[in-house]
């Protein structure tokens, strides 16, 4: 069976069923699992036989959704968590000690970003921000205690793109591992251990549930990194619900056939918002027009579901856009099946300073969309009326 395709084992793989032989895999609602015996329990605690003993370390629906996930991206191992947040910080908690150094793209996360900039520093461990349009920069800011090199590609909501190639090489050259926030694109558009990634980091809350219903992350990599991480989060305790797994595991099977129509209702709506007046920019990584189409080509399969843009008429209008909205779904989430826009100026990025929003490319009219699986035709027709009411 070894050569069967990672899409075929997303949809086949589950957990061992019980005596009802169940065609879906039931759900592992259980903190603990029995022993025989003292000697079994004794092994399996010794870790000398591979059993489950208590859901915060293992439970088969985790398992499950660890192992699609990995096979999905070419690693060899996973771990998954409670929300993506959890794999991001148990990333850095396992791999990083004070004293370390490491290299991030400056466009992050939210979270992400205050972990580095407020979390790590109080434990000795130091970052360098990088331009994402600046591949030169990345070699400079190389230090002999540079552990990590972490990026999003494309990043959030700004869509700019991270050259790949050039940090996996950058990363075997300074002997750095390289993690890759791989949410925006998923293992079906983008496989970032195709140019030398060691780690990929989900917010499976995104994609993977592609629904808006459960919470949870994922890790995959390098086996021995995986082993650092799980071992971490067995201790302290980011345990994924059996049930969320369970959710997020069904959501693998249907995860390509959803990403390629968020890659084609996208298109469509971004070649239009192109078409329209009164936008400084529109970005999406299949679009010829975005700076960095070159890259998208080279390490993407797909652009994905995230197209932002610019109204000329700044925060004001982001806000009026947002109002006149009608259909799509004024909310936090993204890679759901209803398009949802949001305008990080007045929300998720109004903490930041100007300064700091324009050194991630958050201009004040900037407005994110995600596009979902409606007919696109109706989200255009929404976006249309939203943008002549707005101005
Ligand atoms: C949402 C998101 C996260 C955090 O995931 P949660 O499941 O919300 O904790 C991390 N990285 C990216 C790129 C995200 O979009």
């Amino acid at each position: 069976m070894d050569d069967r395709k990672p899409q075929t084992e997303a949809v086949r793989i589950q957990a061992e069923v019980g005596p009802h032989r169940e065609h879906a895999v039931p759900i592992f609602a259980t903190s603990s699992f029995v022993f025989d015996d003292a000697e079994e329990m004794r092994a399996a605690f010794a870790g000398e036989i591979d059993r489950n003993i208590y859901s915060r370390f293992t439970n088969p629906n985790v398992t499950e959704l660890s192992r699609k996930i990995a096979l999905l991206e070419g690693m060899e191992a996973g771990h998954s968590t409670a929300t993506g947040m959890a794999a991001v910080f148990s990333t850095f908690g396992a791999l990083l000690s004070a004293g370390d150094h490491l290299i991030a793209c400056q466009s992050l996360f939210g979270s992400t970003h205050t972990i580095l900039t407020k979390i790590l520093p109080r434990w000795g461990i130091e970052h360098t921000y990088i331009d994402a349009w600046d591949p030169d920069a990345w070699p400079e800011a190389v230090r002999p205690n540079t552990k990590l090199i972490f990026v999003e590609t494309p990043t959030n909501p700004a869509v700019d793109l991270v050259d790949l190639e050039r940090l996996g090489a950058l990363a075997e050259d300074c002997g750095a591992v390289l993690a890759v926030d791989n949410c925006f694109a998923t293992p079906i558009l983008q496989r970032p251990v195709d140019f030398g990634a060691d780690l990929c980091i989900h917010s499976a809350t995104k994609f993977i549930d592609g629904q808006g219903r459960v919470m949870g992350g994922v890790v995959v990599g390098r086996e021995d990194l995986v082993k650092e991480i799980f071992d971490f989060c067995r201790a302290t305790g980011p345990a994924l619900s059996p049930f969320n797994a369970w959710v997020l595991s069904k959501g693998v099977e249907t995860l390509a056939l959803r990403m390629e129509k968020h890659c084609e209702n996208a298109l469509v709506v971004a070649e239009w918002l192109e078409s329209q007046e009164g936008l400084g920019h529109v970005r999406y990584p299949f679009l010829p027009s975005h700076p960095q189409y070159d890259v998208a080509q080279k390490q993407m399969t797909g652009g994905g579901a995230v197209v932002a843009f610019t109204l000329d008429g700044g925060l004001e209008q982001g806000k009026r856009f947002l109002d006149a909205v009608e259909m799509c779904s004024l909310t936090a989430n993204l890679g759901d099946t209803r398009t949802i826009v949001s305008h990080p100026s007045s929300t998720t990025h109004a903490k930041l300073s100007e300064d700091e929003r324009q050194a991630v490319r958050i201009t004040p009219g900037l407005v994110r969309v995600s596009v979902g699986l409606e007919d696109p035709t109706d989200v255009i027709a929404d976006l249309a009326q939203a943008l002549e009411r707005s101005r």
